[in-house]
């Protein structure tokens, strides 16, 4: 019997990037797919539901420069984390039907042999596109960042930026739950409407709204900051820096105000990390994944108790995906983005 073909939409880079990227670094290509994996392949054939928009596809966008991350092949889709239907397998551990979530392409179908980063979804009593954030990689970044690299301490004073994204609004709420005074900053008023009043941070402020970010931290850590959760690096890293408690830990996740310029700002106080003991460690949630299931068996109840909600933002659409990415980089997302491109 001859196999179904379909048309499958991409998202294509077109090319290298530098600077800013814009809606017109990528294209839309329709190609057509067999819906079948070939035999001996090991691979399986998925059908996209939902694709994550994170900053750290910016750096693949770059000329490959030797980065923890391989670049994206100009003239191919986009490379990223998703949730899929499986809809054919040649693999042992899959099969037609399985929900999954993990490393997937920017088009309608893909198929994948990488599957070794592919999640097999066990818990569909949750929202599914919660594993493009919450259940997936940004909610394991705030899980692990916190839990394993800032050594909290309950009564600890935690400041995180880009609080109300999708990494931030976790770390904020994690840290509520272990019993620490938290703070966060972002880039508009609902968005510090949503710290303070959605996810139960302690204190929020708008950091674009800010003269002089010492003194913001100054006024919202009157006694200094144990433990700063760092997202977006430059200016405000070095505010963090002077407002550090002796032995403060920083845990380094991001720096997304660095990753479209040129040349890299450079940091002024990093003498206050040898006067304060302070430690400042850099982490890749990769490494930590074997955590997952402990993530899960931690997460799921506060989930379905109402002690952790979570905000996205959902584009609909595979055209809209370009823009969404772009989004995250002038901070038009509120909560986690995402793109639906079929909601079955
Ligand atoms: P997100 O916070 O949902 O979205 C990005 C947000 O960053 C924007 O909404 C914007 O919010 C803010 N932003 C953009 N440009 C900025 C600038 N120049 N200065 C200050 N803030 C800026 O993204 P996310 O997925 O949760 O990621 C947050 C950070 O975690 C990123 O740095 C990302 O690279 C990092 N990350 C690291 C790992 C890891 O394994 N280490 C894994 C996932 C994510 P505002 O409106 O508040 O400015």
């Amino acid at each position: 019997m001859a196999m179904e073909e379909v048309s499958n939409k991409q998202i294509v880079l077109k090319d290298y990037v530098t600077g800013y990227p814009k809606e017109s670094d990528m294209e839309i290509r329709t190609t057509t797919l067999k819906l079948e994996v070939p035999q001996g392949s090991n691979a399986v054939l998925l059908k996209n539901l939902y694709l994550s928009c994170d900053p750290y596809m910016r750096g693949r966008m770059n000329k490959p420069h030797g980065s923890y991350v391989d670049s994206f092949t100009p003239g191919s889709p986009i490379v990223g984390y998703g949730v899929a239907k499986v809809l054919d397998s040649d693999h042992p551990n899959f099969k037609k039907g399985d929900l999954v979530w993990g490393v997937t392409g920017w088009e309608e179908y893909s198929i994948i042999t990488a599957t070794q980063a592919l999640f097999k979804v066990e818990h569909t009593d949750v929202p599914l596109s919660y594993y493009t954030g919450l259940l997936g990689m940004a909610g394991m970044t705030a899980y692990a960042g916190f839990h394993e690299v800032c050594s909290p301490k309950k009564g600890d004073t935690v400041y995180v930026s880009a609080a109300s994204g999708a990494v931030g609004q976790l770390v904020g709420q994690l840290a509520k739950l272990f019993g620490c005074y938290v703070v966060g900053s972002a880039g508009s008023k609902e968005k510090v409407d949503l710290l303070k009043n959605k996810f139960g941070f302690d204190e929020a402020f708008n950091y674009k709204e800010e003269q002089d970010l010492n003194a913001a931290l100054k006024r919202c850590f009157p006694n200094g900051i144990d433990i700063y959760f760092e997202n977006v690096g430059g200016k405000m890293l070095d505010a963090v820096l002077l407002n550090m408690n002796l032995r403060g830990r920083i845990a380094v996740c991001g720096m997304i105000s660095q990753y479209n310029l040129e040349k890299p700002e450079g940091v002024h106080n990093l003498t206050s990390i040898i006067a304060k003991r302070i430690r400042m460690e850099g982490f890749i949630v990769a490494d930590h994944y074997h955590l997952y299931p402990k993530y899960l068996e931690m997460i799921l109840p506060c989930i379905k108790e109402g002690k952790v909600t979570y905000v996205e933002d959902v584009a609909e659409g595979l055209e809209s995906a370009p823009a969404a990415l772009i989004g995250l980089f002038s901070g038009r997302n509120v909560g986690k983005q995402l793109v639906a491109i079929s909601h079955e």
